[in-house]
Parts: structure tokens; C-alpha cells; sequence
């Protein structure tokens, strides 16, 4: 039953992640845009660790798509592009034989083999377009490297008049030192990305994509450097005859913009906060309007929103199959 107590929210951020679903953290990028998306969603999947999904095809594609490119890009793996290509194929097979094979179906429809058959033709295509090592003009700094920081926010302040500390946790694919060009000699993180979208819409998308700029703050202050960008390595998915695509891209970020993204976090926090402290996980703001609809579906949780949290209703969630990662990629 709820308690309908009065409490006083304040603006302490929250204590611990003790309710926190196993193998996430409230620190991580996942988490905080889940809750930005919708409390309320971020409270049933996070929370409560509900969920109705399996295996995601474009979940367990990227993951071994990034398994193969950080392989391909490690400072050990020596050879000419297909002796790289093979050593990469290794890494996201790994990742793909892990899908149990009572699971490679669904609904008659093998996805598994089209899923395998598309990862091992973007890592072929990638191999063909940069085995040139011309065609890679970066020295590799770092590769997946995990961070678990706490960084002072440039504008909000604790009761003290002291800047609140904002706790981040994640891992970026990469921390590259450019070679060519103006940006010569400056150092920027990586990011591996996949995409069915267009090329030149997704850049534009993911530079205003919080989890970079993120990234950026984070490898600054664990490596006291300057880093103000990233270097996105982009794979379009192929789709019947139609082949991989490929770009990379530079993006920059101001000072200024990596402020406002390390106060946008702070801001989350305190919501959240406020949240674990009342009980009260608003819902999407305009949910019944049909903004709960995103990536080509419903939100799983839509029955429990407009139906209510009868015992039948929850009985359709179960815990997922996969152990989630908290920065899943795409
Ligand atoms: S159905 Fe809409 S309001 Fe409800 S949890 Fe999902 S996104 Fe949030």
C-alpha cells in the first residue's frame, strides 16, 4: 500500500543505488536518459526490474559489432586489414554464440542467422574501406576504458554555496589523439556507432547525443587533459542487397556546451532524487498522446500506464533474459 506521508524533498542527491536493478548504476548515461525520457519507465524497468523483452536483435548486433571494431583498433592486433578482419570475426562471435539457440528464433523467423550474416559483412565492408592505415588518422590513447568519476558542476550549488558534485560512471569506446588536420595533436574520444538511418541525419542526431559530451568531461578530468570532442566511427546496417555505408566524423563541443551538459546532469539527479523521495515517478509528459510510442513501437510498459497494476498485468513482466550492461550499444 502506499504511504501517503508528506516528506520534504531537498536537494541532496540520491544516497545509494540499493534498489537499483542488478548491473546498472543511476550514474550511468542509460540510466539518467531513461529517466529524462520518462520517470515513470525509468522506476518500472530500473527500479522494479521489470521487462517483457528478450533479445534485441540491434542490442546484440552493436555489441558484437563493437567487440569486433575495439579488436580491429587494439595496438596489439598486428597484420594487414583481412588478417585484422579475421581477429575481429573471432571477437563478435563470441559475442553472438552467447544468444542460446532455443532463442535464435522468433515467430519462425531466424534472426540470429541474418543478424550474424549482416554483423560479419559491416566488419568485412569496414576492413575494405579503412585497411589502408592511411585512412585511420589517429593514434590510440585507450581503448574501452572504464570510468567512475565525481565532477563539481559549473552553476549548481548546495546549501553551503558549495558546487554540487556530479557522480559519473561509463566506459567509451576510445581516446585518440588526432594526427591529420587543424585538430592535430588534440586528443578526443571515440565512439563506435550503428545506424539503419541515414548517414548525415545521425551525425547531426548525435551530436546533440548527452552521452558524448559526457564522455568528453569525464576522460578530461580522469586524464587531466583538454578533450573537447569526439571522433564518431559510424556503421550503416546493410538491409537485403544493400551494402554497409561508412563514415567518421568529428564533432567539437565549447566550453560552454560541456557546462550546460554537466548541469543538465546535476538537474536530473535532483529530480531523481525527489522521486525516490516522494514516491512519485511522473509519467511521460504527454503519454497519452502517443509520445510513448518511440523507435517504432509502444513502450512495454503502456498497459500498466493506462490500464492500471493489476496482478495480471504484471504477471506479463518477467526479468529479461540478458544481464543488462549499463551503457548499451547501438
Ligand atoms: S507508457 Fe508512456 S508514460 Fe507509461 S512508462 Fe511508458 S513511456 Fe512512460
Amino acid at each position: 500500500m502506499r504511504d501517503d506521508t508528506p516528506t520534504t524533498p531537498t536537494t541532496e542527491l540520491p544516497p545509494a543505488e540499493a534498489s537499483l536493478k542488478a548491473g546498472f548504476t543511476p550514474y550511468g548515461h542509460h540510466a539518467d536518459s531513461l529517466f529524462q525520457e520518462c520517470p515513470q519507465k525509468y522506476q518500472y524497468a530500473l527500479r522494479r526490474n521489470l521487462s517483457t523483452q528478450g533479445y534485441s536483435t540491434p542490442l546484440v548486433a552493436g555489441s558484437a559489432l563493437h567487440a569486433g571494431l575495439h579488436v580491429y583498433h587494439h595496438p596489439s592486433t598486428k597484420g594487414d586489414a583481412s588478417l585484422k578482419f579475421l581477429q575481429a570475426t573471432i571477437a563478435a562471435e563470441k559475442i553472438m554464440d552467447e544468444v542460446p539457440h532455443a532463442a535464435r528464433t522468433f515467430d519462425g523467423e531466424n534472426w540470429w542467422d541474418m543478424m550474424h550474416f549482416d554483423v560479419l559483412r559491416m566488419l568485412r565492408g569496414y576492413a575494405d574501406t579503412y585497411g589502408d592505415p592511411a585512412h585511420t588518422p589517429w593514434i590510440v590513447r585507450g581503448l574501452e576504458e572504464d570510468f567512475d568519476i565525481e565532477v563539481p558542476t559549473p552553476r549548481i550549488l548546495d546549501k553551503d554555496g558549495k558546487p554540487i558534485l556530479v557522480r559519473m560512471t561509463g566506459r567509451w569506446d576510445g581516446l585518440i589523439e588526432l594526427t591529420e588536420g587543424p585538430a592535430a595533436g588534440a586528443l578526443v574520444t571515440l565512439e563506435h556507432k550503428t545506424t539503419s538511418d541515414e548517414l548525415d541525419v545521425m551525425v547531426r542526431r548525435y551530436r546533440l547525443d548527452a552521452q558524448n559530451a559526457r564522455y568528453c568531461i569525464a576522460a578530461e578530468h580522469k586524464h587531466s587533459k583538454r578533450v573537447r570532442g569526439v571522433m564518431l566511427n559510424i556503421v550503416k546496417k546493410p538491409k537485403g542487397t544493400r551494402k554497409p555505408m561508412y563514415k567518421r566524423q568529428l564533432i567539437t563541443y565549447t566550453d560552454e556546451e560541456l557546462a550546460h551538459h554537466l548541469d543538465e546532469i546535476a538537474v536530473i539527479r535532483i529530480q531523481q532524487s525527489i522521486c525516490d523521495q516522494t514516491g512519485i515517478w511522473p509519467r511521460n509528459g504527454q503519454w497519452f498522446t502517443g509520445s510513448c510510442y518511440r523507435n517504432y513501437r509502444w513502450c512495454e510498459f503502456w498497459s500498466l500506464c493506462a490500464y492500471g497494476e493489476s496482478m495480471g498485468a504484471l504477471a506479463e513482466f518477467r526479468p529479461p533474459i540478458t544481464e543488462p550492461t549499463d551503457e548499451p550499444k547501438e
